[in-house]
């Protein structure tokens, strides 16, 4: 038996329901006792992370990018990572979702554009930083506000803060999310499209919305040394995107002949734990790979494939 009272039978047959839509469209779920724990572990963590925005938890994690050549360091992007006291190092994708359906992805937000304006301001002057803004930072309106008031109070200028975004956001194609982007171009800030050839493909947008760069999703990368067919359909992104002044760069190389066929395709940056793993501020040297004395190799060497350990 599943409950003993009205109320109890309600409460499960609701976890079920919310499992089943979870799923997706056309399924049916019943209730189990893990329903519960779940739901109980999922509300936790919304509270617990409530309490630890602005604190020592979290920490931005920074991961170079380079020009294709290898030889040129360009900035970093920004990572988050949540510090649990409990449960340990926590990677995005166990709380930004939470986070997204909460509007605690507000304050975390504001959060990482703070820090991570404030570290970039204190680097060479030719490094940015790259800082990934969820669709859900669109939604109240005063997203350029805060753009704007951060880059104000950090003095970092404009032309260094690059915001990633992703298709997801440009699908919902309203006006406040096309005067939002405009805005934030005419302020000075570069606006790059993330993930790149996941989502519903995306050429539609390209020549609607005003991006400076196109990152590759690191699916492509993965199998480029492998599939020659992968390699025709990058250097067909490639080719497209500088017809129309874009630049595009690769996300998670991971070996040196997946390199080799980026650069071959005329890539123009690239990033991924064969140049960096994404590391702590304090941990940063700002070294292009040139001026290691072995170049490349010397960032292979030291890179590894191993995730950043957080
Ligand atoms: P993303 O923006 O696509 O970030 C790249 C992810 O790939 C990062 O995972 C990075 O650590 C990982 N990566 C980098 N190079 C390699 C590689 O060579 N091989 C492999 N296998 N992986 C590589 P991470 O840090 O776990 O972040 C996951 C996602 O969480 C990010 O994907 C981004 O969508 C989101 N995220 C991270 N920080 C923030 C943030 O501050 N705000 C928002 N809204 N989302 C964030
Ligand atoms: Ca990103
Ligand atoms: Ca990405």
């Amino acid at each position: 038996m599943d409950a003993r009272t009205v109320e109890a039978l309600m409460h499960k047959a609701d976890l079920a329901l919310y499992r089943a839509k979870a799923a997706g469209r056309g399924t049916f779920s019943f209730y189990d006792e893990t329903l519960d724990k779940q739901l109980e572990e999922r509300r936790d963590l919304i509270s617990e992370m409530r309490v630890a925005i602005g604190g020592e938890q979290f920490r931005l994690h920074y991961q170079p990018q380079y020009s294709s050549d290898g030889k040129t360091l360009n900035g970093y992007e920004a990572l988050l990572r949540w510090t649990h006291p409990t449960l340990g190092p926590l990677t995005p994708d166990k709380f930004i979702p939470l986070a997204e359906d909460t509007g605690l992805i507000d304050p975390l937000g504001r959060w990482v554009l703070r820090a991570a304006c404030t570290q970039a301001a204190l680097w060479p002057s030719d490094l940015s930083v790259a800082v990934n803004l969820s669709a859900a930072q669109f939604r109240h309106g005063d997203l350029v506000e805060i753009v704007a008031r951060t880059l104000d109070a950090t003095g970092l200028p404009a032309h260094r803060l690059e915001l990633e975004i992703t298709e997801s956001l440009l699908m919902s194609n309203t006006e406040q999310v096309t005067q939002a982007l405009s805005r934030l171009v005419a302020m000075g800030v570069r606006i790059a499209m993330d993930d790149f050839g996941t989502g519903y493909s995306s050429m539609a947008y390209l020549w609607r919305f005003p991006f400076d760069k196109l990152k590759i999703d690191r699916a492509f990368t993965e199998n480029l040394d492998t599939d020659p067919k992968v390699g025709l359909i990058v250097r067909s992104i490639i080719a497209l995107s500088h017809s129309l002044d874009i630049r595009v760069s690769a996300e998670g190389v991971e070996k040196a002949e997946q390199l080799k066929v980026l650069r071959k395709h005329r890539c123009d940056e690239v990033q991924g734990y064969l140049l960096g793993r994404p590391v702590p501020d304090d941990q940063l040297v700002h070294l292009g790979a040139a001026e290691a004395p072995d170049g490349i190799v010397q960032a292979q060497s030291t890179a590894g494939v191993e995730p950043d350990s957080m």
